[in-house]
């Protein structure tokens, strides 16, 4: 069995690497993106595919073992599929996740599926359409509705739904989405808005877990889901008879950095021990420069050896991180 390497000094074992591969997006976000125009890395500056696979066999050498491709909007790269298709094809992966904002999911279902992924993450904010345009800007909603719907029906397991809880915006729409969960046996994940980089969004009180926990509890018992190894920083729930799960992602009101078992890798090619730290390693260059592929394995060590115990931001301490949640993958 293979020797995991990414371990740091708190004992996590780094297991997972989440990668953003572009930095566009064909919606606008109010909690993720600036208004108006936004500049985009130059096409030199994004990691070519032939660069994140080699850097992900590296991160395989080291122990890396579960991967989620996440952006910007993934799927509005060029040649994505066929990306997904080689990843699902590499040894050593026993995990390849895709966390996508379903604008592109209805044409492109059996891409997805024929490139052997089984799990995605789809970001859905609201249940209404004139909502959904006023969170992201365009007039999607029901393009992305019935691309859940398909991914559904061509037996994508589980599918999970992450929604970003705002605070005067989609706070009406909770219980609805926990309602969800009843006639799907999708997992409704309610995320505290995290207020990073440069956005629409203006610091009013924040929705934090405990709250929209109490909310959605008005339409039954939480009942607890016992975590499983590979799962993430969700606390999992479930309403008795309901077919699919609740799961709340509390970055603010509950730090779970102590099971962290991240790294990420930025479209630009830097790697980020950590979400919500600035904190980067410069893999493209090395890589650009004709390095080995131990020059590479260091520079995860590295990665390894800067990762926080805890992130600083907080309820009292917003704006601690400049980057852009597009550009790192979230
Ligand atoms: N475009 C894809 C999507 O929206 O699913 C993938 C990239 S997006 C950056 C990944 C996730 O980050 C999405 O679920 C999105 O809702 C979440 N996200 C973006 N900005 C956020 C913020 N400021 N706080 C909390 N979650 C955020
Ligand atoms: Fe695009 Fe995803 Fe950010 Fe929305 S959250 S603007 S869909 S990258």
């Amino acid at each position: 069995m293979l020797k995991q390497k990414l371990i740091d000094k708190y004992n996590r074992h780094l297991n997972y690497l989440r990668i953003s591969i572009t930095d566009r997006c064909n919606l606008q976000c109010m909690y993720c993106m600036p208004p108006g125009f936004i500049p985009r890395l130059h096409h030199n500056e994004i990691l070519r595919y032939e660069e994140i696979i080699r850097i992900i066999k590296v991160g395989i050498s080291l122990g890396i073992s579960k991967v989620r491709i996440t952006g910007g909007e993934p799927l509005v790269r060029k040649g994505v599929y066929d990306f997904l298709k080689r990843l699902a094809d590499m040894d050593g992966l026993s995990d390849i996740a895709l966390t996508t904002n379903g604008v592109s999911l209805k044409d492109n279902i059996e891409k997805i599926k024929a490139a052997g992924i089984k799990r995605i993450n789809i970001s859905l904010d609201t249940l209404s359409r004139n909502k959904y345009k006023e969170i992201t800007g365009h007039d999607k909603f029901e393009q992305v509705w019935e691309g859940i719907e398909l991914a559904h029906k061509k037996g994508f397991d589980p599918i999970k739904l992450n929604m970003v809880a705002l605070s005067g915006v989609n706070d009406d729409e909770l219980a609805d989405f926990a309602r969800l969960s009843f006639s799907y046996p999708f997992h409704i994940r309610f995320i505290e808005y995290m207020p990073i980089g440069k956005s629409r969004m203006k610091y009013g009180p924040l929705l934090l877990v405990p709250e929209i926990k109490r909310r959605i509890s008005t339409i039954g018992k939480l009942i607890p889901v016992k975590n499983s190894i590979n799962d993430g920083p969700a606390e999992r729930y479930k309403f008795e008879g309901a077919k699919g799960e609740i799961g709340f992602i509390g970055a603010l009101s509950h730090h779970f950095c102590n099971r962290c078992n991240r790294l990420r890798l930025t479209a630009s090619g830097q790697l980020r021990p950590c979400l919500l730290s600035d904190h980067h390693e410069d893999l493209k260059s090395l890589l650009r420069k004709g390095c080995s592929d131990e020059e590479l394995a260091d520079i995860f060590l590295t990665a390894v050896r800067h990762k926080p115990s805890d992130h600083n931001l907080s309820i009292s301490n917003p704006t601690e991180v400049l980057s852009q949640m597009s550009s790192i993958g979230g």
